[in-house]
């Protein structure tokens, strides 16, 4: 039920709103302001049912969480989700999408959004019209613009670190990588690890999407039902999450899981069984970073192209470094990456209750 979900959920506050005009029901969560204001994309789905949609937001948010407090932002985590009914009509979107930045204005910047799956850039601009809390507007309307491609790098920062760890070298040349879903980030990446000198295999649903990056760059086409159980060195998931659960684990013919898509896990267990089938996992939410980093670097921390950069560079570091503390701790790599993530955390609970305090 709705009202279970809430009341045993960890984050700080749940902001529903139901338009009647489209039958839309729009849920921010705000799952943590420890290190600042609660960032995170704005999702527009159909879902099968309301606490589906609900679920989904509150595990990006906190997934958001997680995310800023390793890549070390000052910022905390959320999610919005707009849950539009099957009967939604595209003719309806700009003042769904108007009355929706109504609702982020009245946060008050407690929550700021860019894109996610279903928003555009597009959907931002109309987003920034009417409030500040949004980034990746458009650069002609002073925003970022797209941070795919910035998602993309660091993931192949954290693709390398990887394949450092598992094979002993960064070096991409012979190393075969199979990205599953080549839309905005899959498609950046798959070029970028052509270019490194990987063996690169691609699917997706979309077969012209496909089409193009085998005509572009010479990718290997993998039917989409053959993507799990493909040999590979690294297997990138770039399209869904949950494709990391009991039942496909035991499939998978890879050393290395590390992409972009959020929530890859189906449940934290799947992280041990990665481990115990000796699968290097890079976290989710540490090597899908890289849109963050340059959006909110960019836009709201006003850092320069090359701090940005470095900060990518910094991607496959930081996966460095979890990866040898899960070793030393005889944990799994996602357990290493939340205890960076709850340390920073906790360290800026001590910085709000001392600022509450005032001076002694
Ligand atoms: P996208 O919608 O542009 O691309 C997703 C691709 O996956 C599409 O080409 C789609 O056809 C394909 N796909 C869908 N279902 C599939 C399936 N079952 N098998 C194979 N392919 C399938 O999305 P994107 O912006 O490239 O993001 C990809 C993933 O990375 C998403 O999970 C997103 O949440 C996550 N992510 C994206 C960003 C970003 O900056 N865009 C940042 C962080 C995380």
């Amino acid at each position: 039920m709705l009202e279970d979900r809430i009341r045993s959920w960890d984050g700080e506050e749940v902001v529903v709103r139901f338009d009647h005009l489209t039958g839309t029901w729009m849920f921010v969560c705000i799952h943590s302001r420890k290190l600042g204001p609660a960032c995170g994309g704005t999702r527009m789905k159909t879902y099968p049912d309301l606490e589906g949609a609900l679920a989904d937001a509150m595990k990006l948010s906190a997934a958001m969480t997680l995310k800023m407090a390793v890549a070390d932002m000052p910022f905390g985590g959320g999610k919005a989700v707009l849950a539009i009914p099957l009967a939604f009509a595209e003719d309806q979107r700009t003042e769904l999408i108007k009355r929706y930045a109504d609702m982020v204005e009245s946060l008050g910047g407690n929550f700021q959004t860019g894109p996610d799956i279903n928003t555009s850039i597009a959907d931002m601009d109309l987003i920034g019209e009417r409030t500040r809390h949004v980034v990746c507007r458009s650069r002609e309307r002073g925003g970022s613009g797209d941070p795919g491609p910035y998602t993309a790098r660091g993931v192949f920062h954290g693709i390398c670190a990887s394949v450092n760890h598992a094979f002993g070298s960064p070096k991409l040349q012979g190393r075969s990588v199979l990205v599953q879903g080549v839309g905005d980030v899959g498609s950046r990446l798959a070029e970028q690890l052509v270019a490194a000198g990987a063996r690169v295999l691609i699917s997706d649903v979309a077969t012209e999407r496909v089409q193009r990056l085998v005509d572009s760059i010479g990718a290997t086409p993998i039917p989409p039902e053959e993507a799990i159980g493909s040999d590979c060195d690294v297997y990138s998931p770039c399209a869904l999450g949950g494709t990391l659960n009991a039942g496909t684990i035991p499939q998978l013919r890879c050393r290395i899981v590390a992409g972009s898509a959020n929530n890859q896990l189906a449940e934290p267990d799947d992280a041990d069984r990665l481990r115990a089938a000796n699968i290097l996992y890079a976290p989710d939410f540490v090597i899908n970073a890289g849109g963050v980093l340059y959006a909110w670097g960019l836009e709201a921390l006003g850092w320069s192209r090359e701090t940005i950069d470095a900060r990518h560079r910094g991607i496959g570091d930081t996966l460095a470094n979890i990866y040898s503390a899960a070793e030393r701790g005889g944990v799994s790599t996602e357990a290493a990456a939340i205890r960076i993530a709850a340390a920073r955390l906790s360290a800026g609970d001590r910085a709000a209750t001392s600022i509450q305090r005032g001076p002694l």
